[in-house]
């Protein structure tokens, strides 16, 4: 590992709705590296962009973190169910910092590294219409750097609405290595002079993230691909304010499976959205880490502690990487069956009590529901699935008859009354799965039936389902009286 020393990492999103499944990805990562050196993972609010700004947003962002276990050891954090902050670089909200960020867009307009810019944006859409035309990049043609100094204060005194850009040294070569793209080289000339601050007094991304990244002690930057080509704006502004620059990884893009940029149009893209879907933070999380970083190995399945041991950033792709859900929903099902039956049944049982309030009270539940652990991808399945423990099913007359299993119409009541009676002898303390197992096993033999024609029958008059747990799983829980009763009422029809 390249660290030496424990790293800082942070996670900061922007208020504008729902944490993006992709924004999840980076947090995890962040987490990760922060984890595995015994650092910090801090969370920072930007919401500078006050269009954008969605009430509420921040509140949801940070209890999708926590659902995730992803919670920050600093910055923004939820306390009690309202937002609060944790840590002594504070305060970790940017609308909060208006102040710091003035006084180093001030500093960089002394030093002559920004400078105002009064362009309407009238005049600036005129611009940039005029430069498609001429199939050149869009970018702002300084007409605002060369006012002399009196003229800029003459507007300033007016009161004219400007801007503070910063002035990029156009023939400057930058060249930087990224953690996963390796080495990059940006030329100054293809670089817009950016936004600093708007004319609302507000900082934009680029300014408040440096500023802050500096202040709060950032080691390494994790972030997505879309922010690569600012990098070297970024890293101008750590050189113009005298600063060393954090390490940079940019991770690469979700996309769909037609490899376009991952959308709503085919997949569901906010985290929130997989959590209403019922799948396990466990699950979601092993799919999102696997998400462009290769283990190296065949192992498919991390715990979150087994994450930290074993992921590192080296190991992220630089290509895209392609949200495949059927893998997601196989990793559910292998997260399903990892968790301990108790852990299953507790994580049940609210789902399931809400049809059958009996269950409230029922000391068998974890045994119930031990049955079909293995058979369930998610949670709300388990109302039906267990809907034949609390409620005696109507069993249709067809579905007792099985081809496949030789059970036909003319063999079914002999079946059905040698069913009753075997189950009748067996004693109430010899009522478990093994007893059942031989006792009917014997029967089957003794009558020269084949066990899917006893069991078939059997299974399905106590379920009424076509797929279920096992015959004798069902009936050891279910318990002598209520079996042989399902079994009567279903040869009575
Ligand atoms: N606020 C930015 C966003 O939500 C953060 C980008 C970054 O990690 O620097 O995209």
């Amino acid at each position: 590992m390249w660290y030496l020393k424990s790293v800082r990492t942070r996670f900061p999103p922007s208020p504008t709705g729902l944490l993006h499944v992709g924004g999840l990805r980076t947090a995890l990562y962040s987490y990760l590296v922060a984890k595995q050196s015994k650092g910090e993972f801090l969370v920072r609010i930007e919401d500078t962009d006050r269009e954008r700004f969605v009430p509420g947003a921040t509140k949801n962002i940070l209890r999708t973190l926590h659902w995730a276990d992803l919670d920050p050891d600093e910055g923004v954090i939820l306390d009690q169910g309202e937002v609060s902050g944790k840590g002594n670089r504070g305060p970790y909200i940017q609308s909060q910092r208006l102040d710091i960020y003035k006084k180093y867009a001030d500093e960089l307009l002394k030093k002559g590294s920004a400078y105002r810019c009064f362009c309407s944006s009238e005049r600036l859409d005129q611009m940039r219409e005029d430069q498609q035309k001429r199939k050149e990049a869009p970018m702002y043609d300084r007409l605002c750097c060369s006012l002399s100094e009196e003229e800029v204060q003459k507007k300033v005194d007016a009161g004219e609405s400007h801007v503070l850009r910063l002035k990029i040294p156009r023939s400057e070569k930058i060249t930087f290595t990224d953690d996963i793209r390796g080495n990059l080289t940006f030329m100054g000339h293809t670089i817009d002079d950016q936004v600093l601050m708007k004319s609302d007094g507000f900082p934009t991304y680029h300014l408040a993230h440096v500023v802050d990244d500096h202040l709060m002690d950032i080691d390494i930057v994790i972030r997505g691909e879309e922010w690569l080509s600012s990098l070297p704006k970024h890293l101008l502004l750590f050189q113009e304010l005298g600063w060393k620059p954090p390490r940079y990884a940019h991770v690469p893009l979700l996309l769909n499976k037609d490899k376009t940029k991952l959308s709503k149009r085919q997949n569901d893209v906010a985290a929130e959205d997989y959590i209403d879907k019922g799948y396990l933070p466990e699950a979601l999380l092993n799919f999102l880490a696997l998400l462009g970083w290769n283990p190296g190995t065949s192992e498919e399945i991390f715990s979150m502690d087994e994450l930290i041991e074993n992921f590192s950033i080296e190991r992220v792709q630089k290509s895209g990487a392609i949200f495949d859900t059927e893998k997601l929903d196989w990793l559910q099902g292998q997260w399903i069956r990892k968790i301990s039956v108790n852990e299953f049944a507790d994580r049940i049982r609210p789902v399931v009590s809400e049809k059958y309030h009996e269950v409230e009270n029922d000391s068998d539940f974890e045994a119930k529901a031990s049955l079909i652990q293995d058979r369930l991808t998610f949670f709300p399945e388990a109302v039906e699935m267990m809907g034949f423990f609390y409620k005696a099913p109507k069993v249709k007359a067809d579905l007792l008859v099985n081809e496949k299993q030789k059970v036909t119409k003319e063999i079914l009541p002999e079946v059905m009354e040698a069913l009753k009676d075997t189950l009748e002898s067996i004693d109430e303390k010899g009522w478990d799965e093994e007893n059942l197992k031989e006792v009917l096993f014997k029967l089957s033999e003794d009558k020269e039936w084949k066990k899917g024609q006893v069991l078939w029958p059997l299974r399905a008059a106590l379920t009424g389902l076509p797929y279920s747990p096992g015959a004798f799983e069902v009936a050891s829980v279910l318990g002598k009286e209520e079996t042989i009763a399902r079994i009567a009422s279903v040869k009575n029809t």
